[in-house]
């Protein structure tokens, strides 16, 4: 007789929330450009890992943003979009990303925006994360917003270091931001073996959630997975049959270096196969540009 070793009890408890690691995004960029190598999207995945590397400069640059549960309403999530103090930080955090790219050889122009076309960029970066379709197709600078919106809520999180006593609500969205999770990862390593963990769009945060029931539907429906046939099996789509949504979800005992949202990129043939089968896409990437995985 033998157990699969997923379901081998740990004597140490699960962690319900894992803040984001300090080398997120240069974690992220080393995973970009490997997974670019003889990729159709190579040019757009070697972009991103030079903006991933432009954020995790931001984010090593960012000092303390003062935020803390103490000014948080009982009841309310931390990191809103409208918090006074993120509201201020990122159109820094933009500038500094959009000089960083500016020095890049080969690097397309991105334009000035206004104070105004800024904040309309933000509006809509926040409406995606939040799991709403963009309002049109977005252009490099909406990519560069949606970069800092990144690298301000992650440096917010890791201060904010909600305490899992903090993490309420089971709606599927972040308990740190409410914005909606790009994917799950299933983790392996002591504590976290064969526990799935959805990772937010917004801040990086991950939050446990269990593992074969949908989490986009408060249904809790079973739910089946999908992958590409002699494609990653680190890489499958989690889909239900209530709600007709799928999430993707990765498999650290795979693949250890998965990323759920590089990987997601690099992954759009899935979303056309899980597509063809009447699957809709629940949950947003904040790089993906519309139509790309139509
Ligand atoms: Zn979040
Ligand atoms: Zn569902």
């Amino acid at each position: 007789m033998s157990f699969d070793q997923t379901f081998v009890p740990t004597s140490v408890s699960p962690s319900l929330l894992l803040t984001p690691a300090a080398d997120l995004f240069a974690v992220r960029a080393a995973r970009l450009r490997h997974l670019a190598g003889g990729h159709s999207l190579a040019p757009w995945l070697n972009w991103l890992a030079g903006l991933c590397d432009a954020q995790q400069q931001q984010l090593a640059a960012l000092p303390e943003l003062g935020v803390s549960m103490g000014d948080v309403e009982a009841g309310q999530r931390g990191l809103r979009v409208d918090h006074p103090v993120l509201s201020r930080t990122w159109p820094t955090v933009y500038a500094g990303l959009r000089a960083s790219l500016a020095g890049l050889p080969d690097n397309p122009v991105l334009p000035e925006l206004s104070p105004s076309a800024l904040q309309a960029s933000a509006t809509q970066v926040f409406g995606m994360a939040a799991g709403h379709a963009p309002l049109g197709e977005p252009s490099l600078a909406d990519f560069l917003v949606a970069a800092a919106l990144q690298v301000t809520w992650t440096a917010a999180a890791r201060q904010l270091a909600l305490a899992e006593g903090d993490a309420h609500g089971d709606d599927g969205m972040c308990p740190c931001c409410s914005s909606a999770p790009a994917g799950a990862i299933v983790m392996t390593g002591p504590g976290k073996m064969g526990l799935r963990y959805l990772e937010c769009s917004l801040c990086a945060t991950r939050w446990n959630a269990v593992r074969a029931r949908c989490t986009i539907c408060a249904d809790g429906s079973p739910v089946s997975y999908l992958g590409i046939e002699g494609g990653s099996e680190a890489v499958k789509a989690e889909c239900c049959d209530h709600c007709h949504g799928y999430i993707k979800t990765f498999f650290q005992d795979k693949d250890l270096l998965v990323d759920p949202q590089a990987d997601d990129l690099a992954s759009l043939a899935l979303d056309i196969l899980v597509g063809e089968q009447g699957y809709a896409r629940a949950s947003p990437n904040l790089f993906l540009a519309e139509g790309e995985a139509a």
